[in-house]
């Protein structure tokens, strides 16, 4: 049976994403596989292909699609990687990134949001991802180094102990600002030093835990 929604995710290919610099094939690919309509509340399900921001459980947001495509583009997973992603949400995000490279692992500080994102997982058949509730400014010590950390919150600074957890030639993108507005940040660590690249002004919920944000 024709997919209902296959003329919305492809009209997001193509002018959302590939029209405004999100090229990589297999990041468009990556975008084409994984159905955002399952992600987003049933309220906004007609919206779940509009260039935007939308509200999920927990006051938190899945975040806009390009917004997504182009952090993935910028992280450049490959597929031997390790991932650590922080700020699971939905899992929409998560997903993708399981789509491209060997293993992620995602920290989410509501349990509840992670334990829906998990089954939406497990019921697209996504089995290399792991997910784990907590303070994700903390990192994951336990499977240290990682090739790539993409954190979706918005934090004041780089966490210390995700620069510690991040390999040798490793990349870290991240939103940093204050808790209205940001920078995303793509951050190499080259010679055990970070070499920074911004790309956009963004918004993102704020990185609540020991090394971001305090709880409001
Ligand atoms: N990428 C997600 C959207 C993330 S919104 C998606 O595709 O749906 C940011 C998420 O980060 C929220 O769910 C919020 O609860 C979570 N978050 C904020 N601070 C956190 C922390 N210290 N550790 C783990 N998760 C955190």
């Amino acid at each position: 049976m024709e997919d209902p929604w296959h003329i919305q995710r492809e009209h997001m290919i193509r002018h959302h994403l590939a029209a405004r610099g999100v090229t990589s094939p297999a990041v468009l690919q990556a975008m084409r596989e994984i159905p955002r309509e399952r992600f987003v509340s049933p309220s906004c399900r007609e919206e779940a292909y509009a260039d935007r921001a939308l509200p999920i459980e927990c006051g938190q947001t899945i975040s806009q699609p390009y917004i997504v495509g182009l952090m993935t583009q910028a992280l450049a997973p490959e597929p031997g990687h390790r991932v650590l992603e922080i700020g699971t949400g939905t899992g929409y995000q998560t997903a993708i990134l399981a789509r491209l490279c060997a293993e992620v692992i995602t920290i989410e500080r509501f349990p509840a949001l992670a334990f829906q994102a998990a089954e939406r997982l497990r019921d697209l058949g996504i089995w290399n991802a792991f997910f784990l509730c907590g303070d994700g400014t903390l990192g994951w010590p336990h499977g240290v180094p990682y090739d790539r950390i993409l954190v979706t919150a918005a934090a004041s600074h780089v966490p210390e102990p995700l620069w510690e957890q991040l390999a040798e030639g490793g990349i870290l993108v991240i939103p940093v600002g204050d808790r209205e507005r940001q920078t995303l940040e793509v951050v190499r660590k080259v010679d055990g030093r970070p070499c920074w690249y911004p790309m956009i002004p963004c918004r993102f919920v704020p990185l609540v835990g020991q090394h971001g944000w305090n709880e409001e």
